[in-house]
């Protein structure tokens, strides 16, 4: 019987010194990057920071201007990309439509002269749960199920790596958030090696075990998701994943464990080891969920950093918390604060005099300038 093997697994993915220059356009800057095999990496970024160039480059659809991409050890930058052991799925599914779907998987096997392409198209598309839909043509299925299709018509070529290209930006939210998992469990199954291209920050915090954030052609951050989320090392990251309240000032004290940093009159200490600069002008921050709200002053206790009073400018109800903005003299901007509507803790009203505070381990410091 047709098997397909996953036994063995993808290939680990290099970048070195990738340099990608358009005529008038440098797409990317000096890229160093290392995949582990069977690994799901996700390259996050805003529209037009390199994440399709990538992609691309790594597909062997550019060629970079400078710089060696290897895939399993072995150098393919001057291999055509016909010949590369990899695999991209598209936000366009590209099936054909006069085929079922069984003929959609297994077309690419024939074609190559693979033995036994049905049994195998079968087999690939039980992984994604679509078997029984095998005689179908594309155009009875909906756009989760075809999504499903052209990942089980890539994962049947068992590539050594697996492009994945905004392949979930077509599908309306709930069913993109259904096949999120989906597509998490179908790579932990199979093994092979996912490099996933996305701007949207929540599915590359649900899919990857490593994200790297991408801004003009550079990788800011690189990290698995709750590393990235709780401590941002740039105000791009600290602002592109989730919200961040970030302020700058003056370290006025380095002390063993902790700097303290002169926030328009305000004292915020960040732990050392949080914080990226510990001497000179310093942006810090702390993320909205990690922010108590207090009606009257708290009363210092040397573990929590304290802002206040200050006043509630906004109020939004979202259902699982309610979001406040909050002006304190002295600092800039206004302050976001995401309290969770559990019914515990403390709530405020448009108007109200409030104080802020959280506990020193919560906060973060930058290496750049908010
Ligand atoms: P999106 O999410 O919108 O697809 P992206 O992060 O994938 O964005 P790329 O498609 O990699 O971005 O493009 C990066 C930059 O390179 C963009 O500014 C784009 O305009 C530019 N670029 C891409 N291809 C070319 C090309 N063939 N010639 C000139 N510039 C290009």
């Amino acid at each position: 019987m047709a098997h397909l093997d996953f036994a063995e697994r993808g290939a680990d993915l290099e970048l070195a010194g990738i340099h990608k220059r358009f005529p008038g356009f440098t797409a990317i800057e000096s890229l160093d990057l290392t995949i582990p095999a069977g690994s799901f990496f996700a390259l996050l970024g805003p529209s037009g920071c390199g994440k399709t160039t990538t992609l691309r480059l790594v597909a062997g659809l550019e060629e970079p201007t400078s710089g060696r991409i290897r895939i399993g050890g072995v150098d393919v930058t001057d291999v055509t990309a016909y010949r590369r052991p990899v695999n991209t799925v598209f936000q366009s599914y590209a099936l054909f439509p006069h085929l079922s779907i069984l003929e959609n998987v297994a077309f690419g096997l024939k074609r190559r002269k693979i033995a036994d392409p049905l049994g195998l198209a079968h087999e690939a598309l039980r992984l994604v749960e679509l078997d029984h839909l095998a005689g179908r043509r594309p155009a009875q299925l909906s756009g989760g199920q075809q999504q499903r299709v052209a990942l089980a018509r890539a994962i049947v070529n068992r590539p050594a790596l697996l492009l994945l290209d905004e392949p979930l930006g077509a599908l309306d939210l709930k069913l993109r958030r259904q096949m999120q998992l989906e597509l998490k469990s179908i790579q932990t199954e199979v093994g092979l090696t996912f490099l996933h291209v996305t701007h949207d920050q929540e599915e590359a915090m649900t899919m990857a075990d490593t994200v790297a954030v991408m801004n003009k052609g550079r990788i800011e951050q690189l990290g698995a998701p709750e590393e990235l989320y709780e401590l941002p090392r740039t105000a791009f990251v600290a602002t592109f994943l989730g919200q961040s309240n970030l302020f700058t000032g003056d370290v006025v004290a380095g002390n063993p464990n902790s700097i303290t940093v002169d926030v328009g009159g305000t004292a915020i200490v960040v732990p050392l080891d949080r914080a990226a600069k510990h001497t000179g002008t310093v942006s810090v921050g702390v993320r909205p969920e990690k922010v108590a709200l207090h009606r009257s002053a708290p009363a210092p206790d040397g573990e929590r950093n304290v802002l206040g009073a200050g006043r509630v400018v906004d109020v939004s109800y979202t259902g699982v918390s309610t979001q406040y903005l909050v002006e304190v003299p002295g600092i800039a901007g206004r302050l976001t604060v995401f309290a969770q509507n559990s019914g515990v803790g403390h709530s405020a009203s448009l108007g109200d005099e409030v104080w802020l505070s959280w506990r020193v381990e919560h906060g973060f410091g930058l290496a750049d300038e908010a």
